[in-house]
């Protein structure tokens, strides 16, 4: 008899859940949602398919074409944000929204330029002394 007040709130209360797709609740602010990368700033480090723990990030370089590629399978990822933190120029970022469902397995690839290295410092000549080295000096003699 101790369950039959909850049997009856439940029969005349609308459902716990919501019929998602149907119905998508507002999400929080700090929501962890659908990946993006602004593949401009990206310069193709590998950081991110490195320390993904669902491995759903490629990074390719092509260096013959000068061009890199990022690719995100992006129903694999489980929305960590690790590559987010772990990216060194901040490419990365999350919405607070998901990605609509889909019934296909789908990958998403960005290309871009590789970014031009920095110019190489000037090597000091193989038969250039060792900066900071002391010429060798003349030792007293000893006295007596
Ligand atoms: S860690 Fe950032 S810069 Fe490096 S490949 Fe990933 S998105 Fe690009
Ligand atoms: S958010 Fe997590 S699972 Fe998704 S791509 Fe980044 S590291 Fe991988």
């Amino acid at each position: 008899m101790k369950l039959l007040p909850t049997v009856l709130a439940n029969l005349f209360s609308r459902p716990a859940t919501r019929d998602y797709p149907s119905y998508v609740r507002e999400p929080f602010a700090r929501t962890r949602g659908e990946l993006v990368n602004d593949i401009s700033r990206c310069i193709f480090c590998g950081t991110c398919a490195r320390k993904c723990p669902s491995q759903c990030l490629a990074v390719v370089k092509d260096s013959a074409r000068a061009e890199g590629s990022w690719s995100l399978e992006f129903f694999a990822c489980v929305g960590c944000g690790v590559c987010v933190e772990a990216c060194p120029v901040h490419a990365l970022s999350q919405k607070t929204t998901h990605r609509p469902v889909a019934v296909a397995r789908a990958v998403i690839t960005l290309r871009a330029a590789l970014p031009a290295r920095p110019a190489k410092k000037d090597k000091p000549a193989d038969n250039a002394e060792p900066a900071g080295k002391d010429e060798p000096t003349e030792k007293d003699e000893p006295a007596g």
